[in-house]
């Protein structure tokens, strides 16, 4: 039932107790780097004696990655990098972020642990549709599903008519995907005329990246006949395997043996009250080539209070709300995709893709909804299209408090993001 047994199911005293050791070790290997040997000048590591002295260190912001990029927070000699990865922002300039040998080892091990966690064995047929490259995601799945012994598909991202083959040929059980593209492997294998739940031997499809409703992941396993699981990571912290849902679906296990959470008011900068959404901070415990100290993952969650049934004391994460940056405004009122997406999911014909469009207009500022049908509600007829566009308007401004338009559009008819899916399409900087 456990990877890493005493890890896993350490006492939480004993927890912070490896924290704090680790938060000194963290503190003490940064300062040789440019970035930190500047941002802690005059910290003495030897003052840290609880995780909570995390406090009083600073902040780190994806901007700083960018002002020292490449090797501006490398803390050890470049000979002993081996591995490259690069966040997956579409604006400005990449960040850089560098792994050792031990750092590979340490990440493989913390993603084998959650794969581990909800059932994956060395017997699985692992299919990772991820994508490879400078993208964490791919090869963070990779080593974690191949550290833990499954056979492993290095199947990569898109192309879903080679997917189904080899799902069929291999006898494929898990799959490791972003939540987006399962509705575009949905729609090939029905296009083929062939149904998931019969035609492949699938159990269990691990999801993340991209956040995404509880809504969007019951789609997942209605359409597949799997169970899903969410995992959280992002480049900057290793990527995959950050936290991890175990089988009781409740939230993400953070694994606090390897990154200190906070969770933060992201104006105030304050902590927030547990069960409250705020910023999640994360300083790597365990990792030695590019150690990164509260670093601001512009991630939106909230850390869960209670135990958890499986008995891991590792505090769970709910699922990503949606991220501060992705928050919009319109006619002054904030809007998270996430709250359009749980609507849109309520509503058994709409699909899995869709598009927001802001536009001014001369009465204001517009938002428009642009919902896919799924393939099997292709045929509804133009009367049963504006019922349900009605439908949807409602129940959106029931959530938003704004009314926005509803397009309904055929299956297919919005374009297909190649990686993560693009939802926000802000048109009144144009104009
Ligand atoms: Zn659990």
């Amino acid at each position: 039932m456990f990877w890493q047994k005493d890890l896993e199911l350490m006492p939480p005293d004993q927890l912070r107790g490896l924290q704090a050791q680790r938060l000194r070790r963290t503190v003490e290997m940064a300062k040789k780097s440019p970035f930190y040997a500047k941002a802690l000048a005059g910290m003495d590591p030897d003052g840290i004696t609880t995780p909570d002295d995390a406090r009083h260190l600073p902040l780190t912001v994806k901007q700083d990655l960018r002002d020292y990029f490449p090797f501006g927070f490398l803390a050890v000699p470049r000979s002993q990098v081996v591995r490259l990865h690069a966040s997956s922002g579409t604006t400005g300039t990449p960040t850089a972020i560098f792994h050792g040998k031990a750092d590979l080892k340490a990440w493989a091990d913390l993603v084998a642990r959650g794969l581990y966690m909800v059932g994956v064995r060395p017997s699985d047929v692992f299919q990772n549709l991820a994508g490879y490259g400078l993208f964490s995601g791919g090869l963070g799945m990779h080593y974690g599903a191949e550290r833990l012994g499954a056979l492993v598909i290095p199947a990569g991202a898109g192309n879903s008519r080679r997917q189904i083959s080899l799902m069929r040929q291999m006898g494929t059980t898990v799959m490791h995907m972003i939540p987006s593209y399962a509705h575009r492997l949905a729609a090939a294998f029905a296009e083929q005329g062939l149904d998931p739940r019969a035609d492949t031997s699938l159990k269990i499809a691990i999801i993340g990246a991209e956040p995404h409703t509880e809504q969007a992941r019951r789609r997942i396993e209605e359409m597949f006949g799997v169970k899903a699981y969410n995992n959280y990571g992002l480049s900057e912290l290793n990527g995959p395997g950050v936290a991890f849902e175990c089988a009781e679906q409740n939230g993400l296990h953070l694994w606090e043996d390897a990154f200190l959470v906070e969770v933060l008011d992201p104006t105030t900068l304050e902590p927030v009250a547990p069960g409250q959404v705020g910023e999640v901070v994360l300083t790597t415990l365990n990792r030695r080539a590019m150690p990164l100290i509260r670093y601001r993952t512009r991630d939106l969650a909230a850390l869960l209070p209670g135990d958890c049934p499986c008995g891991r004391p590792h505090r769970r994460l709910s699922r990503i709300v949606g991220r501060s940056d992705d928050m919009f405004i319109v006619k002054g009122v904030n809007v998270y995709p996430m709250q359009v997406e749980a609507v849109l999911m309520g509503h058994k014909p709409v699909g899995g893709n869709y598009l927001i469009v802001l536009e001014s207009r001369e009465s204001g500022d517009a938002m428009i909804v642009r919902a896919e049908l799924r393939p099997e509600a292709a045929g509804l007829s133009p009367e049963e299209r504006s019922g349900l566009a009605r439908s949807l308007a409602k129940d959106l401004r029931d959530e938003l408090l704004l009314t926005p338009a509803v397009e309904i559009c055929d299956p297919g008819a919005l374009p297909v993001a190649q990686g993560k899916a693009e939802r926000v399409q802000d048109r009144r900087k144009l104009s």
